[in-house]
């Protein structure tokens, strides 16, 4: 009988981090059935002469705990070769929420995450208020893709605590920390991966407020531990500051509390690590605890990204180069078409640049508006946008190669492509203005690939394209420099992190395996200019970003998207927790 769907004389990169090989790979009933050289006609066949076959991304940090109950799509990613993805990270998300709190959740992701509350307060149906049932309302929507979900810590905490749940100063009882475990532990039963929690103070609300778990104590931390343990199912991630001690009086610092966390879950656990540019050495610090820990026999992972992470600066994004001054915001409020009639109008143009150099340098400037005065951390984003940055192309360095002034340049560069041109302004990931320390990061023994935050940060970060960039920058690109070993880094995007939560079914091209695949043009592989689209509900906008190179992306069988056009099939599912290999499968190691 003909399978399905056969892949023919394509390049495998299995995801297992062995050798390519020239093969077939045959596909029926959303399984690979047969991966070899003398594979019958299929009912359809796709020619990958050239091209490279691997497993389908799997993207374990995303946010798109919200638009994942109403948009089919889950665009960036789905663009980007990823066929499945876990949310509610960083401990935000919007279940458990008594229906009294729906405006405060709102509130809490339109503010840590970036993401429209007017999206949100339109999008959301809010039918469920368990964890349980938010699962049984993603499971009811068809998507693109694969998801899976944690539990949220911040949700779940001011769903049992209410108010004070939202107040890092407070804490629970012993009666609603018992609460919290049978929640979490019905959460873990009915399919959530695990529970994340944030620990940052960068974490906002949309009115300012820290997160409540903020400074949750260790005898909470470790509560949500010994459900995971006792349930033996689960992985935790969270972020944190990590170099801050807490205010129980034991002042035990993060690393300790880490420490506990891994040990008395005995589950998987893993946290961010990027490069700051205040403290550039920091991350590997970061990186030695997950190391020790290891080494200890914990399973502690890094969450790293392959390039630098950045915001990006525009007249559609949520600030440009020169929203701080006065001049500017007299008509940041006017539609993109009125805004640019004024913006070539000689006279503001003189008063926005004076504005700005006042406001950035010389001596009244203000701290606070130092960032929008780093002209040689801003890049022109190209086409296709090449990340693997360089000082000689910086704003300021090309703006004194043409013996401009890098503000005239930056105004003129913000009005090209009908004022849809962004600035692309690197935070982390850059300190010493090359990529030597993410290289090091990325390959650290206890790295992950993780960071995306796809779904979040609409106005401002579009990182959910780093799958192609860590195939096109640093296998490609960097091919005669420093560059990486394409099965090593299609490992860390498909089987290494399915592996962390224990979704054993997916991220290898082996018989009994789901068949979520891409067919890869890697030479022509690359990400568009993120572009600001208001498809949001309500006309929320968002940064999205088109792909260049991925020929098919084969999702449990059926194609979803032909040279990046969606083909109008749905074929994903929710994944409610650990999902177990194929019957004799031995597990290629994560
Ligand atoms: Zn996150």
């Amino acid at each position: 009988m003909a399978a399905d769907l056969v892949i023919r004389n394509g390049t495998v990169v299995d995801g297992s981090g062995g050798p390519v090989r020239r093969a077939d790979v045959a596909v029926e009933g959303g399984l690979i059935t047969e991966v070899g050289d003398d594979i019958g006609r299929g009912r359809r066949e796709l020619d990958a002469e050239g091209l490279l076959v691997t497993p389908g991304f799997v993207d374990l940090h995303t946010h798109y705990d919200g638009q994942a109950t109403w948009d089919p799509l889950l665009a960036p990613s789905s663009h980007h070769g990823v066929t499945t993805v876990a949310m509610g990270n960083c401990g935000v998300g919007f279940a458990p929420v008594a229906p009294d709190r729906h405006d405060w959740l709102i509130g809490m992701m339109e503010g840590v995450e970036d993401i429209p509350g007017t999206a949100l307060h339109e999008g959301l149906r809010w039918d469920w208020e368990s964890f349980p049932d938010y699962l049984d309302a993603l499971d009811r929507q068809p998507r693109t893709l694969d998801v899976g979900a944690h539990l949220p810590h911040a949700a779940l905490r001011a769903f049992v605590m209410g108010e004070r749940g939202a107040d890092p100063g407070a804490h629970p009882d012993r009666a609603e920390l018992d609460r919290m475990a049978l929640l979490l532990a019905e959460g873990l039963q009915a399919g959530a991966l695990g529970v994340t929690t944030s620990r940052t103070e960068r974490h906002r609300t949309s009115g300012g407020e820290n997160l409540g778990t903020l400074r949750a104590r260790e005898p909470e931390l470790i509560m949500l531990a010994s459900v995971l343990a006792e349930q033996d199912r689960g992985v935790f991630q969270f972020l944190s500051d990590s170099y801050r001690t807490t205010d129980d009086g034991f002042a035990r610092s993060e690393f300790e509390l880490v420490t506990a966390f891994a040990r008395a879950s005995r589950r998987p656990v893993s946290y961010t690590v990027q490069q700051d540019i205040e403290a550039p050495d920091r991350w590997r610090d970061l990186m030695a605890l997950a190391g020790t820990l290891q080494a200890g026999g914990l399973d502690v992972k890094a969450q790293v990204a392959p390039r630098p992470i950045g915001v990006l600066l525009g007249l559609e994004a949520s600030a440009n180069v020169f929203t701080p001054t006065r001049a500017y915001r007299k008509i940041a409020g006017l539609p993109l078409d009125e805004r640019i009639a004024a913006l070539r109008h000689p006279d503001l143009r003189q008063r926005i640049i004076d504005g700005h150099a006042q406001l950035t340098s010389g001596p009244d400037a203000f701290a606070g508006y130092a960032f929008f005065g780093r002209f040689d951390d801003m890049y022109v984003l190209d086409d296709p946008v090449d990340y693997d940055l360089d000082a000689g192309r910086s704003l300021a360095a090309v703006a004194r190669r043409n013996g401009v002034d890098p503000r005239q340049y930056a105004y003129d560069v913000q009005l090209q492509r009908d004022g849809r041109q962004l600035i692309y302004t690197p935070l982390f990931n850059f300190a010493h203005g090359n990529l030597d320390d993410v290289r090091e990061m990325i390959t650290s023994p206890v790295a992950m690939f993780g960071l995306s935050d796809a779904g979040a940060h609409c106005g401002q970060i579009c990182d959910g394209s780093m799958t192609t960039t860590f195939l096109s920058l640093w296998v490609r690109d960097r091919r005669h420099r420093d560059g990486l070993p394409l099965e090593w880094v299609v490992h860390q995007i498909t089987r290494r992190t399915a592996a962390h939560v224990g979704w054993l079914d997916r991220g290898l091209v082996a018989p009994g395996y789901l068949a979520d695949l891409n067919v890869i043009d890697l030479e022509a592989l690359g990400c568009a200019p993120p572009e600001i689209a208001a498809d949001l509900p309500a006309g929320g906008r968002r940064l999205l970003q088109a792909a260049t190179g991925y020929r098919w992306t084969v999702k449990r069988g059926a194609v979803t998207f032909e040279d990046g056009v969606h083909t109008g099939a749905l074929p994903g599912v929710l994944v409610r927790g650990a999902r177990s290999g194929p019957e004799g499968s031995t597990g290629v190691p994560a």
